[in-house]
């Protein structure tokens, strides 16, 4: 019969010897193998016991930034949501009002600010396009939700925790002790 393909090969049809027929050398083997494995290095990670390195260039969830004197320096200007080829960034500017200038950097700020994270593609557009040092991506990545909603990030799960009045959740999220 003519091939089909040039992968076809003849089976083998010659009956088994005696020692096919038992299988130990094969069973030995396969035992040899697996044996040898044990020794090897293991290429798993244990997660969540242990946790991998990430890389030095690893770009992980998105962190809204504060300066020194707490106050936000997100200015809702747009430009990250410009920028954001996944159109994951939305967000509704606010004028500062008397009295505020303790919590908000500049005139305008960003009353609402959303990052859809089943969205994002963690490219690190926004952190570039920001000219306010306002957003970066973190080491860290967004933990596993059952709902869609739960992977809307909203501006209370991005704000960097105060440095003044919250100085342990703030070295936390860095990951570093207080
Ligand atoms: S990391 Fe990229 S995809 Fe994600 S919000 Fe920023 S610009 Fe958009
Ligand atoms: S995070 Fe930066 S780029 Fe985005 S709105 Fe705020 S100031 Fe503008």
């Amino acid at each position: 019969m003519q091939a089909l393909t040039h992968k076809s090969f003849a089976v083998n049809r010659k009956p088994m010897t005696f020692w096919e027929r038992l299988y130990l050398i094969n069973i030995i083997k396969g035992m040899l193998i697996t044996f040898s494995h044990m020794f090897k290095k293991q290429p798993t990670v244990r997660y969540p016991e242990q946790k991998r390195e990430f890389s030095p260039v690893f770009r992980g969830l998105h962190v809204l930034n504060r300066d020194e004197q707490g106050r936000e320096n997100c200015t809702a200007c747009g430009l990250c949501a410009v920028a954001c080829p996944a159109e994951a960034i939305t967000m509704e500017a606010a004028e500062r009002q008397e009295g505020e200038e303790h919590l908000y950097k500049e005139e305008k700020y960003a009353a609402k600010y959303e990052i859809n994270m089943l969205r994002c593609i963690f490219c690190g557009l926004c952190e570039e396009a920001c000219p306010k040092d306002a957003i970066y991506l973190s080491e860290t990545f967004a933990p596993a939700n059952y709902t869609r909603k739960g992977f809307i990030y909203d501006k209370n799960d991005l704000l960097i925790p105060n440095t003044l009045t919250n100085a342990t959740a703030l070295a936390k999220a860095k990951g570093v002790e207080a």
